[in-house]
């Protein structure tokens, strides 16, 4: 089984490992295993340079780490350009954009809304009903009743752009998956403050020309994301399906408890996705993982994913690892 790099840094400005191929050796700033004091913040893709920047910033100016994660990912939401967030992602087949989203906080506590339409901020829709409700998900009509009901407005956004790429899509009609062009890259945020607090968010358009109700692993607290402030936390991204049946971000978080560190623990729950999914050689999953210590560390299982990493005051792209079992 050949591996991958693991955790090779990029500077801000750019999305590419500076020492360029797999196989190099790692450049100076790697995933740390180590602990780390301050704020740390960690968030999925590229686009979560300008979210950890927000989530910094709030932070900085007296928020909690729960505030930062909810209006850290909100950065990428309202940004509709983006593809795989917020109002601005593809549509599923039918042509309707739907937002499933989850909150956890340092406690355990959590909010969570799926196949939601027309809301601009799903993040701040759960982490509502985490804070106003008895309940910890709604979905579909009643979310939407719901949140009008509490003061959210409906937003939509007309995107010429998307509306052709959904035609373009409709003259074939196939849905294949191909590892980091499958039209997804959720936004996973995971966070501690400076005084060891945790928290984290995750929140999505879902896989694009997705079937009409279909509802990944981005809602979903165990899979997309996971919060134990004894321990650490851990989110997801790639193929939903895979992530959910796995409980992904609980297991990282679970081999974390169990002595693992961050790197190994992401390392271990995509090549348990992989020894159940040996066909997963076109489909991308990978993980961040945060230990309450500020070690943190990520995985995939094909090249190309890769994560925002704050820490220290400074904000940087950073490579995951990754397993790619076929070379
Ligand atoms: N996990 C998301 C989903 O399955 C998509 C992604 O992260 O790329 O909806």
């Amino acid at each position: 089984m050949k591996l991958g790099l693991a955790g090779t840094a990029a500077l801000i400005t750019g999305c590419t490992n500076e020492e360029g191929s797999e196989g190099n050796a790692p450049a100076s700033t790697t995933t740390a295993t180590e602990p780390v004091d301050g704020p740390v913040v960690l968030s999925t893709w590229v686009h979560g340079l300008p979210a950890n920047e927000k989530a910094l910033n709030v932070l900085n100016t007296g928020g909690t780490v729960l505030d930062a994660v909810e209006q850290g990912v909100a950065v990428v939401e309202s940004d509709f350009t983006n593809r795989s967030v917020g109002l601005g992602g593809y549509p599923d087949r039918d042509g309707i954009v739907t937002l499933d989203a989850c909150i956890q906080d340092h406690g355990g506590r959590a909010g969570a809304v799926a196949f939601l339409q027309q809301f601009e901020h799903p993040i701040s829709i759960a982490r509502a009903i985490m804070e106003r409700t008895p309940h910890l998900m709604l979905v579909g009509s009643g979310a939407e009743r719901w949140a009008l009901e509490q003061g959210f407005e409906r937003r939509t956004v007309e995107i010429p752009e998307v509306r052709k790429a959904w035609q373009e899509w409709l003259k074939e009609g196939v849905y294949k998956p191909v590892a980091n062009i499958e039209n997804h890259d959720t936004i996973g945020m995971v966070a501690r403050d400076a005084k060891g607090m945790m928290a984290g968010s995750c929140t999505t358009s879902g896989m694009a020309w997705k079937i009409h109700g279909r509802v990944g692993d981005s809602p979903i607290i165990g899979a997309g994301l996971f919060v134990d402030g004894e321990v650490g936390a851990a989110c997801a991204t790639g193929v939903g399906e895979y992530v959910i049946r796995a409980a992904g971000s609980h297991a990282v978080v679970e081999l974390m408890r169990h002595g693992r560190s961050p790197e190994e623990a992401c390392r271990e729950a995509v090549a348990r996705i992989l020894r159940r999914s040996p066909e997963l050689n076109e489909t991308q999953v990978g993980f961040l993982a945060l230990r309450r210590d500020g070690a943190h560390g990520a995985w995939s299982i094909h090249p190309g994913f890769n994560y925002a990493l704050t820490s220290q005051g400074s904000t940087r792209l950073v490579d995951a690892g990754y397993e790619k079992p076929w070379e």
